[in-house]
């Protein structure tokens, strides 16, 4: 059930109705209307007014229903989610990963140091695994599975993919269209051992997407790990909210006035994978990040976010001009419509259209070196 709208209140209020006490004032408002907008926006208590019919009062009361539990689990917080889709709001706590140790097993200290220190840095976020359970046992900072199934979620025995995904959805679409307090219960997926690494990789990343708060995996696997964090990542990012890094000029290898220099967005995922790559060439360089907000570089044109007047704005402010001998700027391939418009406005450089791809910086860069020498971009 969605929230209402003040004019969907409006029209159970006497003034909608032509009815006795229409703008009677009682609830402190000057009009039932200005009584109704109150209400929609939940800065008035509903009681106020004594005149409310009790279907409207049904509705007010199913809809400030939590639609699905939150669960603190030492400090884990998993469900609370409101929204069906990323884009209707946000989601609120990411899928977590957790891994399950059996005590009982021989090599389970190994297994338990593994996933103790499994970390990965990507987006400039530290991951690591976000809960251990323990079976046949207890370890200090875990949780027990016989303790995890006392609390308020539900668990689903991944077995059959179709089966375990249409769970899913129904729970998650009984909480949250119809507020249904028997699915309100936060879902985890339970994956038993498996020798099968593509297909649970395959069915683990679309629980991520729909619906399941929490993984818990008998098998521990880096790699399957990495991949889902990542893809997590991405789902989870709030959309009102591009992760962004600094507009300024980063430095990589040491670079001199003589180095490379590219340009992009301050959109992170596009700046780490940019970094990444320049990291590992052989030749130093700069990184010119121009600030648009968060969006990536072809967000960033089509909202005039990146423009020509920007990217020399940035340029200036950076006071790149009189830091560095080096006359050439590499844009990134997405851009190359934009070169002459860049160049008008950028005369202190020349403007070279570098590549579509990240990954294909490396291969670009050799091609420089073999036209320009050892100095590719001398100017
Ligand atoms: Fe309208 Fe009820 Fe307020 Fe009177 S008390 S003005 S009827 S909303």
């Amino acid at each position: 059930m969605t929230e209402l709208s003040g004019l969907q209140i409006f029209k159970y209020l006497p003034a909608a109705k032509k009815a006795e006490h229409t703008n009677c004032k009682m609830c402190g408002c000057p009009t039932c209307m200005a009584f109704a907008l109150k209400l929609a926006k939940h800065n008035i208590d509903i009681e106020k007014c004594p005149y409310v019919p009790d279907e409207l009062k049904k509705i007010c009361e199913q809809n400030a229903k939590e639609p699905q539990k939150t669960v603190d689990i030492n400090g884990l917080k998993i469900g609370g989610e409101n929204v069906l889709y990323r884009h209707e709001k946000t989601f609120i706590n990411k899928t977590a990963i957790a891994v399950v140790i059996d005590l009982s097993k021989p090599h389970w200290k190994e297994k338990y140091e593994q996933v103790k220190n499994f970390e990965i840095t990507r987006v400039n976020e530290h991951l690591k695994i976000d809960l251990i359970i323990t079976k046949n046992g207890s370890l200090p900072d875990c949780i027990t599975y016989e303790d995890l199934k006392k609390l308020p979620l539900k668990e689903i025995v991944d077995e059959e993919f179709s089966k375990t995904a249409d769970e899913l959805i129904e729970t998650r679409k009984k909480a949250i269209l119809e507020k249904d307090e028997k699915f309100s219960n936060p879902v985890y997926v339970y994956f038993k051992h498996t020798d099968d690494f593509n297909l649970l990789c395959a069915k683990a990343s679309f629980y991520i997407c729909k619906y399941a708060n929490m993984l818990v995996f008998e098998d521990f696997d880096p790699y399957l790990i990495t991949t889902l964090m990542t893809l997590r990542q991405n789902i989870f990012t709030d959309p009102q909210k591009p992760l962004q890094v600094e507009p300024k000029i980063y430095e990589f290898n040491n670079p001199d006035e003589n180095s490379l220099i590219f340009m992009t967005t301050n959109f992170a995922l596009t700046f780490f994978a940019v970094a990444s790559e320049l990291e590992s060439l052989p030749v130093p360089s700069y990184l010119v990040v121009t600030p648009a907000e968060g969006m990536s570089v072809l967000t960033a044109w089509s909202a005039e976010k990146f423009t020509a007047q920007t990217a020399a704005k940035a340029l200036k402010k950076f006071d790149l001009a009189n830091k560095v001998k080096n006359r050439k700027i590499i844009i990134p391939g997405l851009l190359a419509h934009m070169k002459d418009e860049l160049q008008e406005e950028i005369k202190d450089f020349e403007i070279v259209v570098g590549t579509v791809d990240a990954f294909a910086i490396g291969d670009f860069v050799k091609n420089l070196k073999i036209r320009h020498s050892s100095r590719p971009n001398q100017g």
